[in-house]
């Protein structure tokens, strides 16, 4: 059976672990946990990098930090995860949801400008597949109403928009080391902040809302309860696993990517008929081989191909029902303008199996079985 997904293991993960161990150093905010921050804030050309128990808390801590409150509306695109709204509506936030642009899946930047009101807040965008959003267009609207840009960029680590990384590019990025991601520690995330303002309030509302951070740096004699927040740190066993992670972290990405074009080549053959769609890379962006997808003619096609390769043990998945369509959508959200594209396109797209130990073999009969699927029902080879 070729799963579609298993999380990354190197090795050195059980050595960081058994280490974190011994030194019954357990709760947050140690070693383990400063070793990854700093790597990532090195690494990324970040002002501070906290880590957190996921991305989805890490959107939870930026609804917080840019002071989201009932009222507020929060323009994002409907095909996302239920997070990155989520964050929003528990501060008491209407969404407005815009469409997507059909070749990148991102949010689609030139309708963005239209949807603002007095009421909106912040712009939320989210980097589908690891491939960055028009951010230059984004910024510069953001910049022009005096509106917050959050990046959810929860399957964008180590990817880049126009030589910049993923998630430093607005004032808050959210990145997640969930098991299905390109790094993991099962389920972990962090806060990226570039406004040098935000960070000592972030460390509060991290710390349950107190100054437990300021104080373990001795520059208060007594810790307190100034603001609110929640535990959005992880422990130290986790930031562990995940920091043997981050120390290979080009081998990870290099791995990604060589299977991603493999699978690209493998397929090449049903590119010149019109049944089979390949995720399209803008050349302002340099893609992290999160995910390999493919788009198909329609619902009824997809779910025909999902049961073939199931037949053969071939684990494929698709994800996102737009949320503007979900029950807690409606209730909590609008679709701003012509929804064109969210629900076509979003019906149409296939996840292959992607992980760093999937072997070439196994790349090979899974492109191999896609082609005999369409041979075989005679919709596009003849
Ligand atoms: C995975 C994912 C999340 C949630 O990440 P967690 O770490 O599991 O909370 C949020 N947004 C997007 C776009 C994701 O892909």
């Amino acid at each position: 059976m070729i799963p579609f997904n298993i999380p990354t293991f190197l090795g050195k993960e059980k050595s960081y672990l058994l280490d974190a161990i011994d030194k019954l150093k357990l709760c947050g905010d140690g070693s383990y946990t400063k070793k990854c921050q700093e790597l990532m804030e090195k690494k990324f050309h970040c002002k501070k990098v906290l880590l957190t128990t996921s991305c989805s808390h890490a959107l939870d801590m930026s609804a917080i930090l840019i002071d989201v409150k009932e009222g507020d509306e929060v323009i994002m695109p409907s095909y996302t995860f239920v997070s990155t709204a989520n964050a929003f509506v528990l501060r008491g936030a209407k969404v407005v949801f815009v469409d997507i642009r059909p070749d990148t899946m991102n949010i689609d930047e030139n309708l963005i400008e239209e949807a603002i009101t007095e009421k909106t807040k912040a712009i939320v965008v989210v980097h589908y597949a690891g491939v960055g959003c028009e951010m230059d267009t984004i910024i510069d609207i953001g910049k022009k109403y005096n509106l917050k840009v959050i990046e959810d960029a929860a399957q964008g680590v180590n990817a880049k928009y126009n030589g910049k990384y993923l998630g430093t590019i607005g004032d808050i990025g959210c990145y997640s080391f969930h098991e299905t991601k390109n790094y993991t520690c099962g389920e972990g995330g962090a806060l990226l902040l570039n406004d040098e303002q935000m960070i000592e309030r972030a460390e509060i509302i991290r710390e349950k809302g107190t100054n437990r951070a300021k104080f373990f740096r001795g520059q208060v004699d007594k810790y307190s309860w100034v603001d609110i927040g929640s535990s959005f740190l992880p422990s130290e066993l986790n930031a562990a696993y995940l920091l043997a992670q981050l120390e290979d972290i080009e081998k990870v990405n290099e791995r990604r990517l060589s299977i991603w074009n493999m699978y690209r080549k493998k397929l090449n053959l049903l590119d010149q008929n019109i049944h089979i769609e390949f995720p399209f890379i803008p050349s302002s962006c340099k893609q992290n081989g999160h995910m390999f997808y493919i788009k198909v003619k329609d619902l009824t096609e997809r779910q025909n191909l999902i049961d073939f390769l199931k037949n053969r043990d071939i684990m494929t998945v698709f994800h996102y029902i737009p949320l503007h369509s979900s029950k807690a959508g409606k209730k909590n959200g609008r679709f701003f303008g012509k929804e064109i594209y969210t629900t076509k396109e979003s019906e149409k797209l296939l996840r292959l199996p992607m992980f760093y130990s999937l072997c070439e073999e196994d790349i090979d009969y899974v492109s191999s079985e896609i082609i005999n699927y369409y041979k075989q029902n005679d919709l596009s080879i003849s």
